[in-house]
């Protein structure tokens, strides 16, 4: 079975890797030169699943975080303990994962774009086949290749979504990044406002990843945070920039066709977290979806929803009330985390997991319901 891949981020190589070693005919076209690069991304990830997926080589492990500070506007702050973050090269993991695939079989094409799609008939068993149109950059050609199933892990603006008919009418938030020096005791600072959320995510000991997501205002939203972190001359220290769009997810966008020949995976298919805005694992377990949905003939979208559904439902229905809360309405929040028994909450579950926090904490504290209501209506 023939299967094209669009994409060479952590969605298309995974999805690649698992493929490739279960005897698939695997391409991935990808239209960077160098495979993770320009990197879009904070690298803040949850490391047993990565552990448990990838043998994820040391180096690209730059730092292990074990505490993180929720700061409200009025500059109140809950703290705690994580179990098992990790900070990633992005890029070299995103390198790591295509490695894997490419040791399995699948074939890369860097520096190649997909440009559109149409159906074709092989002629041979009346089976449609999908035939891809992928520019290669390096000479401007177009080549047209011929697959049975087409995976778009192309990101959050993918093209694949658009050429079938899958994109909708998603919504984005605008990440804006830049790594600098801060001074930082290896903590990660959240800064939940109606702004939107900013953070400071520790590197190393003097230097920090340092951003904003945003739905409106990004710009201005990033430039006082900045100044307000690294001071007004912050444009001048800045190593690195790593900006882009963060798909908010959406329950009724369609990941496949009806046919089950394309599929989307990843930002492709909107799986984010809606509060944190982390997409790495939920790509992982949309690649795993997809490969074993092709490789059994089982129905992607039901494996995926089953997998993660609801976790992505949860976060999206967090989001959408925080994003009406005012920063009185954080503070509150953020103090009621500050008893003891709400913040245990926040460092017994897995951010990755909010149906079974929700849940706690709804008994802990039912009045939280008066400010998601406050929020929602
Ligand atoms: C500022 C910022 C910070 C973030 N921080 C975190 C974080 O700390 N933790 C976390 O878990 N998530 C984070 N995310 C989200 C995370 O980066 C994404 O969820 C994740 O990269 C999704 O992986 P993916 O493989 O689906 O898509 P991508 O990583 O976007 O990969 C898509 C690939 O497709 C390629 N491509 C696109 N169009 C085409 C085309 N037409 N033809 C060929 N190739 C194409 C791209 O070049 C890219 O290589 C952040 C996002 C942003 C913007």
């Amino acid at each position: 079975m023939k299967i094209a891949i669009i994409g060479a981020g952590p969605a298309g190589g995974f999805s690649a890797y698992l493929l490739a070693k279960a005897g698939m005919d695997v391409s991935i076209y990808e239209e960077h030169a160098t495979i993770g690069e320009p990197v879009a991304c904070t690298g803040v990830i949850t490391g047993d699943v990565m552990a448990r997926q990838l043998q994820l080589p040391k180096e690209l492990i730059l730092n292990k975080i074990s505490k993180a500070r929720i700061i409200a506007p009025n500059k109140e702050f809950i703290e705690v303990r994580l179990k098992n973050d990790i900070i990633i090269d992005r890029a070299g993991l995103d390198r790591h994962i295509a490695a894997m695939a490419e040791e399995n079989g699948a074939k890369i094409f860097t520096n190649h774009r997909f440009e559109n799609l149409e159906y074709c008939n092989s002629g041979k068993n009346e089976r449609e086949r999908i035939i891809v149109a992928a520019k290669n950059k390096t000479n401007n050609e177009m080549k047209k290749v011929e697959t049975d199933f087409l995976i778009g892990a192309d990101g959050p603006v993918s093209s694949v979504a658009k050429a079938s008919g899958l994109f909708g009418n998603r919504k984005f938030y605008s990440g804006i990044q830049v790594t600098i020096p801060v001074k930082n005791d290896n903590a990660i600072d959240f800064y939940p406002s109606e702004n939107g959320i900013a953070w400071v995510v520790p590197e190393n000991e003097g230097v920090a990843r340092v951003g904003i997501a945003a739905n409106k205002e990004a710009n201005a939203h990033f430039r006082r945070f900045l100044t307000a972190v690294a001071g007004s001359d912050y444009e001048k220290k800045i190593i690195g920039w790593q900006a882009g769009p963060i798909p908010i997810y959406d329950p009724r966008l369609k990941s496949a066709t009806k046919d089950g020949k394309i599929l989307l995976v990843g930002d492709a298919a909107t799986m984010v977290k809606a509060p944190t805005l982390g997409g790495i694992n939920q790509s992982l377990i949309g690649a795993q979806c997809a490969a074993d949905s092709l490789i059994n003939g089982s129905n992607y979208e039901k494996l995926w929803k089953k997998k993660m559904g609801m976790d992505l439902y949860i976060s999206l229905l967090m989001r959408k009330a925080m994003e009406k809360f005012s920063n009185t309405d954080y503070n509150s929040l953020v103090g009621t985390f500050r008893k003891e028994k709400n913040r245990k909450l926040l460092e017994k579950y897995d951010r990755d997991e909010p149906r079974k926090f929700a849940l706690k904490l709804l008994l802990n504290e039912p009045g939280i319901l008066l400010l998601a209501k406050k929020a929602w209506f």
